[in-house]
């Protein structure tokens, strides 16, 4: 995490840090190594949200867009007391950015848990995906300079795999857009995207884009 409450505030990862975990209570220390992301491990993961993953520095550039206040929001689920940690909670809206690779079924249970939610999904884990996916754009003939159709030229999965979702996806393919997948079918390959310049995406949040 990047976060843990030392002293009562929220509070980023120092050398010899201890804090706690605003999920689940426990306690933090401060991990801030020359390899790894600096960030807050518990001592015992057993009681916290089995659904957070280490972080890289993709993660973290777009957590660090939003303010620190609408940064790893806890959600809690009151009947079963089920609690997850959303990377950002902003404008009555859990924004997910996903970098590693997440089960359709994991992805479906996420979105039914926060509901009012869109991912912003890497599209630079595979380096073959982000070419494909260049490959496959064409401009259609329309008004909308940012539409585009594309027909699927490449082997990864990846719109397949999202084009499922049930909530809002973008792609981010490392760029300084991030693509609305708007259509997609498996069967075909064919779909239809809108890029959206990250800036805009993330002001339209009321983050700000630096
Ligand atoms: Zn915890």
């Amino acid at each position: 995490m990047k976060y843990s409450i030392v002293n009562n505030v929220k509070h980023p990862p120092f050398k010899g840090g201890v804090g706690i975990c605003a999920c689940c209570g426990n306690e933090t220390v401060a991990k801030c190594g020359n390899f790894k992301v600096h960030h807050w491990a518990h001592k015992s993961r057993k009681h916290c949200d089995p659904w957070w993953e280490n972080e890289g520095e993709w993660h973290r550039l777009w957590k660090s867009y939003f303010p620190v206040e609408s940064q790893e929001i806890i959600f809690k689920q009151p009947e079963t007391n089920e609690k997850h940690i959303a990377d950002v909670y902003i404008k009555q809206t859990v924004i997910e950015f996903q970098s590693y690779s997440i089960k359709e079924d994991e992805a479906r249970i996420r979105e039914s848990f926060y509901n009012n939610m869109v991912w912003v999904v890497d599209g630079c884990k595979s380096e073959f995906d982000k070419i494909y996916f260049h490959q496959s754009v064409y401009t259609p003939h329309t008004d909308d300079v940012y539409l585009r159709k594309l027909r699927w030229v490449g082997r990864g999965k990846i719109l397949a795999k999202w084009s499922k979702s049930t909530k809002p996806v973008f792609i981010d393919f490392g760029t300084d857009l991030v693509w609305h997948l708007l259509q997609f079918d498996p069967k075909t390959k064919h779909g239809l995207v809108k890029a959206i310049p990250k800036e805009d995406f993330v002001n339209s949040f009321g983050g700000k884009y630096t």
